[in-house]
């Protein structure tokens, strides 16, 4: 079996990474960086910030890419830059075969209306930049959905921005934000671009640990992590990787920490509609809780359109114009007939909403049971698209290695939880691994068949 390439800095195995490496790394030799691209999405920087001095000759390049990739986790110990553990994974699965359960990404399509929206839209002429906070037609149905889901009243003019996915989101509110030396605080594992983002903005990131198996933060710890250091509370929920939905105490003690200490909240919500219990309940709407908070969002999971990247953040007008200073020089705009069709997306009826939830929800029980079966212990995620398993009762203890020799093993592809863990703390989580379940339903229960393999007779 050839190894992944590197799941984190201090543990590079390298016997593949140079299909998935090679940013303004340090040879500079051409044909040293002449990497064959497996898919689109494995990193294809091949040639960037190389120079012609000579094979195999090194230079430092300068710039803040290298605390980037550090903050994220993709700094090798050589000095080059891994693809993300999404990109090496889905790799992975393309070049064994392997049912991907890796990435998150759903390969079923969303709503037809809203696919149609985009095909119209195009058709249409609606094909050049749109206004810089995006359009009012998708402005308006964000301050729609927001109020008709969550009771909020928004100013679809000053209070909405439209953004290229939650993640340009993140970007421009993190470096809006967060001075060098200021604190951002987020729950551990975290999504990998709150770590080599906080780390751009020159910002320290502090964490509270997650635990298995019910992934909820102890309260004790969110308090002593808070501090009149912290500019930025990041709120994921629901939770990637952890599939967690966070109590409503634990949301009303963020707040009230938010107001004690000074500090901005930022929420991540993409995976909102996608909860099997309790409603999701934004923290914005809590007592306090508007005035502090930039609630980001996308349609990627709710209208299974990940590839539009179509997201949007909402706020004070003061603080949502603080982005904007940012964001403008991000994207400036995007997705011009995209916008549109996720404006229909964000109209459609409760019915679709509550069906979604309802479809993943059946998606991850077959999983679910799936991985019992096979003999993993789990944790049962409440939201998101997630589940994380154990697999040390099937006898592997390091989820990185399990991950590594899984689509040889089962024909199926996961991600280990270090790879959503700062170094210092990634033994804590090391067996553990993520598997998605926004898969067909036919993917899944192959894959739950194939784990089965994996059963001690
Ligand atoms: N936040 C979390 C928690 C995610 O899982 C993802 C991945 N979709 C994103 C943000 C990025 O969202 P988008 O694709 O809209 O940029
Ligand atoms: N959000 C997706 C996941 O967690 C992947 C997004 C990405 O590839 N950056 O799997």
């Amino acid at each position: 079996m050839r190894g992944l390439g590197a799941f984190n800095a201090d543990t590079l195995t390298v016997a593949n990474a140079a299909t998935v490496r090679g940013v303004p790394a340090l040879t500079t030799s051409r044909r040293a960086h002449r990497i064959p691209s497996l898919t689109h999405d494995v990193l294809d920087w091949d040639d960037a910030g190389s120079s012609e001095t000579g094979p195999g000759q090194r230079m430092m390049i300068s710039g803040a890419w290298r605390r980037t990739a550090s903050g994220a986790g993709l700094l090798a110990a050589d000095g080059s830059v891994t693809a993300s553990i999404f990109a090496e994974m889905s790799a992975l699965a393309v070049r064994t075969g392997a049912l991907n359960l890796g990435q998150g990404f759903p390969d079923e399509d969303g709503p037809p209306q809203v696919l149609a929206a985009a095909h119209r839209a195009i058709r249409d002429g609606v094909n050049q930049y749109p206004p810089g906070r995006g359009m009012p037609i998708l402005r308006e149905a964000i301050a729609r959905h927001q109020k008709r889901f969550y009771g909020l009243d928004l100013d679809a003019d000053t209070e909405i921005l439209v953004t290229a996915g939650a993640t340009e989101a993140l970007a421009a509110t993190i470096l809006a934000l967060v001075e060098p030396g200021d604190e951002v605080v987020t729950f551990e594992p975290f999504y990998d671009a709150y770590g080599g983002l906080i780390s751009l903005a020159g910002g320290i990131h502090r964490t509270v640990p997650l635990r298995a198996p019910h992934f909820q933060p102890d309260l004790d710890e969110l308090q002593a992590t808070i501090t009149d250091r912290t500019r930025l509370i990041l709120v994921n929920d629901p939770h990637n990787p952890t599939g967690a939905v966070f109590a409503a105490e634990t949301l009303g003690v963020i707040v009230e920490l938010a107001h004690r200490h000074d500090a901005l909240i930022v929420t991540d919500e993409v995976y909102e509609h996608l909860t099997f219990g309790a409603r999701h309940v934004p923290i914005s709407t809590l007592p306090g809780g508007w005035e502090r908070t930039i609630t980001i969002s996308s349609g990627g999971k709710t209208f299974s359109t990940t590839g539009w990247k179509v997201g949007w953040l909402s706020g004070p007008a003061a603080l949502v114009s603080a982005i904007l200073a940012v964001k403008q020089f991000l994207t400036y705009v995007n997705g011009a007939p995209f916008q549109p069709a996720m404006a229909v997306g964000l109209d459609l009826p409760d019915s679709y909403f509550t069906g979604i939830a309802g479809v993943l929800r059946a998606k991850r029980d077959t999983l679910a049971e799936g991985l019992l079966r096979a003999g993993f212990d789990i944790s049962l995620p409440q939201g998101s698209y997630f589940i994380v398993a154990d697999p040390r009762p099937l006898g592997y203890s390091n989820g990185a290695d399990f991950c590594r020799d899984l689509p040889g093993l089962a024909g199926v592809v996961a991600v280990p939880i270090s790879a959503f863990c700062s170094p210092a703390h990634r033994a804590e989580y090391a067996s553990l691994v993520r598997f998605a379940y926004c898969k067909s339903t036919d993917v899944l229960t192959r894959a739950a068949r194939n784990l089965r393999a994996l059963t001690p007779t």
